[in-house]
């Protein structure tokens, strides 16, 4: 049954203007990526990418939100983060409630209560990395449904419908991602496949409210992955993503992946490196000209304890904080550093209270919004290249921002 609202922007539980200043305005065009800065020393660039839902500055962290929440944090908790778009997982929301629920609850945003831009990827690598595939073939592929057995069948077709049922302001293809590592025959013919299915998923897509960007891939083979770029550019879509990293290959080889494939994306589309959300791997892809990252890390580790500070990894539990009533990130803005002492977060994570799990998801959301945010500002201010470089080197560059 249809529930009659009222619009979306006098419905949403907050209205806390997106970070940056940006409101919800209607956009002339409905996206549009404007590039207002650029290093003049690498391809670091920053810029708007504007959408029905709101406008996103790049470059920028984007929370993964996979069931249609960002797990222990609330719609208003996230618009404080700074968080701009955020993901959610067609994959799961197919299977648990089911699109024809978000649909009738008017969408993904009415859904979960984010008034802000949303994302949702295609389901193609959950298919292909949680398993259970019965059949994988041109056509699509077909597994057993992890919750009760049933047999599901995801073509780009498929993929397509759900994600205009789920209605986000981003929907991706449905691509193949192979393993790491796989052989060169095998990622050439998920690269095919890759790309016969992204025609389709063009021909099927007819929401223009929502954009569809295209995915290269291509493993770590460079003859592949600049076909991939360029098959996947030539369809001239709103925006264009690089996947198939960060699935466990070596991090030398993600970052030989970025400096490849960054120079081959159309300069004037949105350029997302999907799955990546540490800051030096951040740092580096920026500096190739990515503008948009995702990554569930923040919020899996804030969860089991462990807080990202100063470009470490802090485990909560440790004995060291019970006397430590100092800010866990006296730099840091959000709710646990300024309300809160590591002594506190400490004891919240020792006795596993469900606060303890939200405060550090908020500071690790935050640590890497801002990390992305100041990148911005210092490809305004011409900055980049010196402060964010040393990151390259991997040394302790977290005083630059
Ligand atoms: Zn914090």
């Amino acid at each position: 049954m249809l529930i009659q609202r009222a619009p979306l922007s006098s419905s949403g539980p907050t209205q806390t203007p997106l970070f940056g200043g940006e409101t919800a305005e209607p956009a002339p065009a409905p996206f549009r990526f404007e590039i207002s800065a650029r290093s003049n020393r690498n391809r670091a660039r920053c810029g708007c990418f504007h959408t029905p839902h709101g406008v996103v500055t790049t470059p920028r962290f984007m929370p993964v939100g996979t069931l249609a929440t960002v797990k222990g944090v609330s719609a208003a908790q996230l618009a404080d983060t700074g968080a701009q778009m955020v993901l959610a997982n067609t994959y799961h929301l197919h299977l648990q409630p089911g699109e024809a629920v978000v649909a009738e609850a008017g969408g993904l945003h009415r859904f979960m209560g984010w008034t802000g831009p949303l994302l949702t990827d295609s389901g193609g690598f959950q298919v292909f990395s949680l398993g259970g595939i019965n059949k994988i073939d041109d056509q699509g592929v077909v597994f057993r449904s992890p919750r009760d057995g049933a047999r599901i069948e995801l073509t780009p077709e498929r993929a397509m419908e759900i994600q205009m049922a789920l209605g986000a302001d981003v929907a991706m293809a449905f691509d193949q991602c192979p393993p790491y590592p796989a052989s060169e025959a095998d990622v050439a013919a998920a690269c095919r496949r890759t790309h016969g299915w992204l025609e389709r998923c063009i021909s099927r897509h007819s929401r223009p409210d929502q954009a569809l960007f295209g995915i290269v891939q291509g493993g770590c083979f460079p003859h592949l992955r600049a076909e991939s770029a360029r098959v996947v550019a030539s369809m001239n879509l709103p925006g264009i993503a690089v996947g198939g990293v960060s699935v466990g290959e070596p991090v030398e080889e993600m970052h030989r992946i970025v400096r490849q494939v960054g120079p081959l994306l159309p300069e004037d589309k949105p350029h997302y490196l999907m799955g990546v959300g540490s800051l030096r791997e951040m740092a580096i892809a920026v500096a190739e000209g990515f503008d948009l990252f995702d990554c569930v890390l923040p919020t899996r580790l804030g969860r089991h304890g462990t807080a990202l500070v100063n470009g470490e990894r802090w485990n909560l539990r440790n004995a060291r904080f019970r006397h430590d009533h100092t800010p866990l990130d006296p730099s840091c803005a959000c709710p646990a550093c300024r309300h809160h002492s590591r002594a506190y977060l400490h004891h919240l994570i020792r006795t596993e209270e469900l606060l303890g799990r939200t405060l550090l998801s908020l500071h690790n959301l935050t640590h890497l919004i801002r990390f992305t945010t100041a990148m911005g500002r210092a490809i305004a201010d011409g900055s980049f290249a010196e402060d964010f470089a040393p990151w390259e080197a991997n040394s302790a560059a977290a005083h630059t921002w």
